[in-house]
């Protein structure tokens, strides 16, 4: 911690830093954050910076309310722009800390730090790669997003069709700026529809690498005078954005997912861990889904998963082994999407999987069928259930799954819950376009 601390300081002068921006994510996955002046430094590194819990959605209530900005040292990063000030900023994420000292058990990061206890109690360290996708449009004159983008090209498409170009490489750049591996970045499959895929990393390396990402992402496009969204589904009838996640359990530097001497190149591990997700994914797919918009993405035909399933070869079902093995022998797991809070959905789908682990929950056979063409019958023969189709269905999910409930503790349950009960009852009191078009005359 004292070379920590030291190497701040020092890259602190060395660059002429004038602001710290502490951040944090509340609850429902958004972005807070503070600016202070470098005179506030040390202050900054003793963990003595307070800010007021009752004002962040899901945090605390009014009696309770001074709370700790703790910076974890390790994401301290120069901001790789200046300001519009001219200056040059770093950035710090912090865990949020009681007036007694404890951890604050609403702090998402928090609830992710104690899954991955329990995974290394077990001997496991989780890793994640994301593959976050978004729109990016146009704005009007009064700055607002309007549903265009100017962009006639499809999956994997070359410039000109494609003038998000410019846009990923700058965004790109951004992220390279703030330490990621991009691994890859492409057009996807609908028009101003984007992904831009970075190296796996640890899970909590990763949640906050979610977080930076869509922060990049918001500022390069709009530094290019479009806007970008995770929405899961802003536009009907053209492909929703997701964020597959690609999980594995390492332990002492292997990847105990791989077992060459299986036909399939798959450890009991690996699928016990599967048979774990299956099992509690409907339990908690309010975290991975958690917007009414969400379940407009999980429909047929959109390469979103619908049915309960998993396949080594084909992508309609919720889960995907990858070719490939040996050390990158990963579950895709593909119905989360990028609106969600991804310390609690790393948190919750890694509880799954542990489950699976210490319970010896063995998969069904995989469906290597297209799921979309199969009808009622052949899915029930198959006993695939359907994922949830609402968010109403996911909540009434989550609150009966002690497992996931159990593993984001009551404080987060509690808030998270009744935040979403009352964005579906708000969204449930609105009359539809379609209802109209469909009833008005009808009836
Ligand atoms: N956009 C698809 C989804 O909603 C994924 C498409 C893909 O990456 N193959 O999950
Ligand atoms: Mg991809
Ligand atoms: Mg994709
Ligand atoms: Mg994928």
């Amino acid at each position: 911690r004292d070379e920590q601390i030291e190497f701040i300081k020092k890259t602190i002068k060395e660059k002429n830093v004038r602001f710290i921006i502490l951040q944090i994510a509340d609850i429902l996955g958004s972005a807070k954050s503070m600016a202070l002046p470098i005179t506030q430094i040390d202050k900054i590194l003793n963990n003595e910076v307070m800010f007021d819990g009752s004002s962040i959605d899901g945090f605390a209530r009014i009696e309770e309310s001074d709370m700790y900005l703790n910076p974890d040292l390790s994401t301290f990063i120069i901001l790789p722009w200046k300001t519009h000030n001219g200056y040059t900023n770093a950035r710090m994420i912090c865990d949020v800390y009681m007036p007694n000292g404890k951890p604050f058990k609403g702090c998402p990061r928090y609830v992710l730090k104690k899954a991955l206890e329990k995974a290394s109690s077990m001997g496991f360290d989780f890793f994640v790669g994301p593959e976050p996708e978004f729109y990016m449009f146009n704005v009007d004159e009064k700055g607002s997003p309007v549903l265009e983008n100017n962009d006639k090209a499809a999956y994997f498409d070359m410039a000109p069709m494609d003038r998000g170009e410019d846009v990923r490489e700058a965004i790109t750049i951004a992220l390279e700026g703030f330490g990621f591996e991009v691994e890859a970045a492409h057009h996807e499959c609908g028009p101003g529809q984007h992904e831009i895929d970075f190296k796996y990393a640890d899970a909590l390396t990763t949640a906050d690498n979610i977080m930076t990402f869509r922060y990049v992402v918001k500022k390069v496009a709009d530094d290019f005078g479009l806007f970008a969204s995770f929405m899961p589904k802003p536009v009907e009838g053209i492909a929703g954005s997701g964020m597959h996640l690609n999980m594995s359990l390492f332990k002492n530097g292997q990847n105990i997912f791989f077992d060459e001497n299986k036909e399939n190149g798959l450890s009991d591990e690996a699928m016990y861990f599967i048979g774990g997700i299956l099992k509690h994914i409907k339990g908690f797919t309010a975290i991975t889904n958690p917007l009414v918009n969400s379940y407009k993405r999980l429909v047929s035909g959109f390469e979103a998963p619908v049915n309960i399933a998993w396949s080594e070869k084909n992508r309609s079902p919720l889960i995907r082994i990858p070719a490939k093995r040996g050390l990158s022998t990963r579950v895709e797991l593909r119905n989360p999407d990028p609106s969600c809070n991804p310390y609690l959905a790393l948190a919750t789908a890694l509880t799954a999987g542990l489950d699976g682990i210490k319970n010896k929950i063995y998969p069904p056979e995989p469906v290597n069928k297209n799921i979309y063409e199969m009808c009622l019958e052949e899915r029930q023969e198959n006993h695939i259930e359907a994922l949830p189709k609402s968010l109403y269905e996911s909540i009434l999910e989550l609150s009966k799954n002690e497992i996931i409930k159990d593993a984001l503790g009551s404080h987060v349950t509690d808030k998270f819950i009744s935040a979403k009960l009352g964005e579906w009852e708000n969204y449930i009191t609105k009359v539809h376009k379609w209802e109209i078009e469909q009833y008005l005359r009808a009836y």
